[in-house]
C-alpha cells in the first residue's frame, strides 16, 4: 500500500468522509463523477472501479465497453461546497481496460503520453492559464439573448455587485482545494470575469481546470446566478478565452530563458513558438472545439484570428510577455487562441506536441508581428505571411483531418471520434435558420 493511498484511507476514516467521488473527463471535456461508499475505496485503489465506457461520450467502442477507473491518490481533496459534517471528497482517475492497459480514449492518458514524450527529451511542461467566463442572470433571456449580471467592464470595481462576492468565494474555495489563484478581476464584457491560476505542471493544471469549472458553477448556483464558459455567449461582446502561458523546464532551469537573446527568448523557446505557429491551424479544432468558438476567434476584441507572434502585440496568436529582469524562471510564451470551453487535457497535448515538433525539427521562427493584425489589409497580411486561423469549425476539421501531428498525438480513437462528433455538430448547425437571416431577409427578399 503506497503512502499516498494510506493517507487517503486514513483521512476518510478520521474526517468521517461519507462519499468519495471518482472524477474523470470524457473526450468532449465534460467532467464525469461516480460516488463511492468509503468502504469501497481500498478496492478501487487495488482493482479499479468497473463501468460501462460505451455509455460515455467517446470513451470506447461498444464492442469493448468495459473500463476501469483507477483513482489517483495524489488528487484526493475534500469538496468545500459539500457539508462539513458529512464531508464529500474527490479523486481524479486514470482509465484502463480490464487487462490494465491505459484506455486509448482517456484524455488524461493522452496528456500523460504526450508529457512522457517531453520527459524523454528532458523537459517538464508548465502552464498558467487565464480563464475568462461570464456570469449571467439565472433563467433570464432577453431580446439579445442571455442577461449578464452587471454592466461593468475591464478591472471595474463594482460596489455591491455580484462579481466581487462571487470571485471572493470562488477564490477561497479554490485555495481550499489546493489550487492557488494569482489574479481575479472583472473582464471587458458585462458580467465577464477572469481568474488566473498559479502555474503548475500540465497534468495538475488540466485537473485543476476541471475542478475550477465545477467550483465556479457551484458558487454561481449558490449565489443565484449562472456561470458559463461558452466561448461567445453575447453577440457584440468579447468572448471568453483561456490564454495559456507555457514553459518548458529542464530540471530547475527554464528552457525558454536566455538572458542575452532578443526578448530573452532562448533558441528552444523560439523553436517551440515556431512549432505552435506552423501547426496552429491543424489543432484549432481541439483548442476551439465548438461552432460557437469561431464567433469569438473572428469577433475581434483581442481574440486572435491570424497566425503571428509578437511581444507586446495582443492581436498576435502567440505573445512573448516581458518578465522582470532577473526573473528568468518566469520566461514563458502565451498562446491566445484557446477558449474556455476546450478540453484542457487534449488542448495541452496538442500545444505541447506542436512545440516539441518545432524543437525536434529545428523550425525557424518567422519575423515578429509589430502591427495590430486588425490594422493591416488582407493583402498586407498575406504579403507578411500572416495566415488566417480556420474561420469555422467545419474549416478547422478539414485542416485537422489531414494532420499527422494531431492524429499521432490524440491517438486514432480520440482523433476519429472528434472528427465524427464535430462534423455532426457542424451538420446540425447548418440546418438552422437563424434570427439574423429572418430579420435581414424577410420583407426584403
Ligand atoms: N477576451 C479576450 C479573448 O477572447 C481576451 C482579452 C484579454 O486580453 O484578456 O481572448
Ligand atoms: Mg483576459
Ligand atoms: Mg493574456
Amino acid at each position: 500500500m503506497s503512502k499516498q493511498r494510506d493517507f487517503v484511507l486514513r483521512t476518510i476514516e478520521e474526517r468521517g468522509v461519507r462519499f468519495v467521488r471518482l472524477w474523470f473527463t470524457d473526450v468532449a471535456g465534460t467532467l464525469k463523477s461516480v460516488a463511492l461508499a468509503p468502504a469501497e475505496v481500498e478496492g478501487a485503489f487495488s482493482e479499479g472501479l468497473g463501468f460501462d465506457g460505451s455509455a460515455i461520450e467517446g470513451l470506447t467502442r461498444a464492442y469493448e465497453s468495459d473500463l476501469l477507473a483507477l483513482p489517483d491518490p495524489s488528487t484526493f481533496q475534500l469538496l468545500p461546497w459539500r457539508s462539513s459534517t458529512e464531508p464529500t471528497a474527490r479523486m481524479f482517475c486514470d482509465l484502463t481496460t480490464p487487462n490494465g492497459e491505459p484506455a486509448a480514449a482517456d484524455p488524461r492518458n493522452v496528456l500523460k503520453r504526450t508529457l512522457a514524450r517531453a520527459a524523454d527529451r528532458g523537459f517538464s511542461f508548465y502552464i498558467h492559464p487565464e480563464i475568462e467566463f461570464y456570469l449571467l442572470k439565472s433563467g433570464e433571456f432577453g431580446p439579445e439573448g442571455p442577461v449578464p449580471v452587471d454592466r461593468a467592464g475591464y478591472f471595474d470595481n463594482v460596489p455591491g455587485g455580484t462579481a466581487h462576492d462571487f470571485r471572493r468565494e470562488s477564490v477561497n474555495m479554490l485555495e481550499e482545494l489546493g489550487i492557488s489563484v494569482e489574479f481575479s478581476h472583472h473582464e471587458a464584457g458585462p458580467g465577464q470575469n477572469e481568474i488566473d491560476l498559479r502555474y503548475a505542471d500540465a497534468l495538475t493544471m488540466a485537473d485543476n481546470i476541471m475542478t475550477f469549472r465545477t467550483v465556479v458553477k457551484e458558487v454561481a448556483i449558490g449565489q443565484g446566478v449562472y456561470a458559463t464558459f461558452m466561448p461567445k455567449p453575447l453577440a457584440g461582446q468579447p468572448g471568453s478565452g483561456m490564454h495559456a502561458h507555457m514553459s518548458l523546464f529542464e530540471g530547475d532551469t527554464n528552457a525558454f530563458y536566455d538572458a542575452g537573446a532578443k526578448h530573452q527568448l532562448s533558441q528552444t523557446g523560439r523553436r517551440f513558438v515556431a512549432g505552435l505557429l506552423r501547426h496552429a491551424p491543424e489543432f484549432t479544432a481541439v483548442t476551439n472545439q465548438y461552432v460557437n468558438s469561431y464567433k469569438r476567434l473572428w469577433g475581434g476584441d483581442e481574440a486572435p484570428s491570424y497566425v503571428s507572434w509578437g511581444h507586446l502585440n495582443r492581436s498576435a496568436l502567440v505573445r512573448v510577455p516581458i518578465y522582470k529582469p532577473g526573473k528568468g524562471s518566469s520566461a514563458r510564451v502565451e498562446y491566445r487562441a484557446m477558449d474556455s470551453a476546450a478540453n484542457p487535457y487534449l488542448a495541452f497535448s496538442v500545444l505541447l506536441a506542436a512545440g516539441l515538433k518545432g524543437i525536434d525539427e529545428e523550425y525557424e521562427l518567422p519575423p515578429e508581428a509589430e502591427h495590430s493584425m486588425g490594422a493591416l489589409s488582407d493583402g498586407e497580411r498575406r504579403a507578411m505571411g500572416f495566415d488566417p486561423l480556420p474561420s469555422s469549425l467545419d474549416h478547422a476539421l478539414a485542416v485537422m483531418e489531414r494532420s499527422e501531428l494531431v492524429a499521432e498525438t490524440l491517438g486514432e480513437q480520440v482523433f476519429s471520434y472528434l472528427i465524427r462528433e464535430k462534423r455532426q455538430e457542424v451538420a446540425a448547425y447548418r440546418q438552422q435558420v437563424t434570427p439574423f437571416e429572418l430579420s435581414s431577409m424577410l420583407g426584403t427578399v
